[in-house]
C-alpha cells in the first residue's frame, strides 16, 4: 500500500478508539480539499502485514481505512480482511466513486462513510471528476445500495459550502439518497485547495440546524457536525 500517515483517533468510528490508515491519492480534485498536496505527494510504501504490526491492540477498537480516496488501491481488500480477522470493527471513508472494489470487501465492514459532496450536476464544478453527472450519480447511489444490502452502517456525507450550495442542494441530495445517518458538515474554508473557495464563509450553526430541517423531510436520521 502507499500511505501518507497513520494516526490513533477517538472521533473517527463513532464511539470506539480507532486507528485510522490514510491511503495515498485520490481521483478527484475538490475545490475545498484541506490536505490534497499531501495526499498526492506523500507515499510511504507499506505491507498489510507492517502496517497491522504497528497497531497497538490494547488501544484500538477499529481500523478506519481512509485517505485520499482509499478504494484506488486493491490492498485495501486484503487489509480489511486481516483487520477483521484479528478482531478489529473496520470502517472505509470513501467517495464512493468506485463500487466494484467496496463490493469486495463489505463483508469484512462494520461501517462506511461516503461523501456526497453536492447534488450530482455540481460534481463535475467541485470536485473535476471525469464521470459525468449521469455516470457519477449512477456509481455514487451504487456504492451506497450495495452497502445497504449488505447490512453494512451507511452514513453519508455533505460539507455545506454557503454560496456554492443552498437549501435546494441539500434537499436534492436527501431525495436522492438512502442511508442510517446522513451528515451535513459545517465548511471550513481556512485550508481549501481552490483559492476561490476561501472566499466563501463559514457557515453558522443556525443556519446547519435549518438544513437539517430540510433534509429530515426525505431522511428518518440527520446530524449536524458543527464545529465552531
Ligand atoms: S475526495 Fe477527499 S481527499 Fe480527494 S480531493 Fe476530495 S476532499 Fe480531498
Amino acid at each position: 500500500m502507499e500511505v501518507s500517515g497513520m494516526e490513533f483517533s477517538t472521533i473517527d468510528f463513532p464511539k470506539k478508539a480507532s486507528t485510522v490508515i490514510f491511503l495515498s491519492g485520490c481521483n478527484f480534485r475538490c475545490s475545498y480539499c484541506h490536505n490534497l498536496e499531501n495526499i498526492l505527494k506523500i507515499k510511504h510504501s507499506i505491507t498489510v502485514k507492517e502496517f497491522l504490526k504497528r497497531v497497538d491492540p490494547l488501544l484500538t477498537e477499529a481500523i478506519v481505512i481512509s485517505g485520499g480516496e482509499p478504494t484506488l488501491q486493491e490492498e485495501i481488500i486484503e487489509l480489511a480482511r486481516e483487520a477483521k480477522d484479528l478482531g478489529y470493527l473496520v470502517k472505509l471513508d470513501t467517495n464512493g466513486t468506485r463500487p466494484e472494489i467496496v463490493s469486495k470487501i463489505l463483508e469484512y465492514l462494520d461501517y462506511i462513510a461516503i461523501d456526497v459532496k453536492c447534488p450530482f450536476y455540481k460534481y463535475r464544478e467541485l470536485t473535476r471528476c471525469k464521470e459525468n453527472e449521469e455516470e457519477i450519480k449512477n456509481k455514487i447511489l451504487k456504492t451506497i445500495n450495495l452497502s445497504l444490502e449488505a447490512g453494512v452502517y451507511v452514513e453519508c456525507r455533505t460539507t455545506y459550502i454557503p454560496k456554492f450550495m443552498d437549501s435546494k442542494d441539500i434537499e436534492e441530495i436527501a431525495k436522492n439518497i438512502n442511508c442510517n445517518l446522513y451528515v451535513i458538515q459545517q465548511y471550513d474554508p481556512t485550508k481549501a485547495y481552490d483559492k476561490r473557495f476561501r472566499e466563501f464563509p463559514m457557515p453558522k450553526r443556525e443556519e446547519l440546524e435549518k438544513l437539517k430541517e430540510v433534509a429530515e423531510r426525505y431522511l428518518t436520521n440527520v446530524k449536524i457536525r458543527c464545529y465552531w
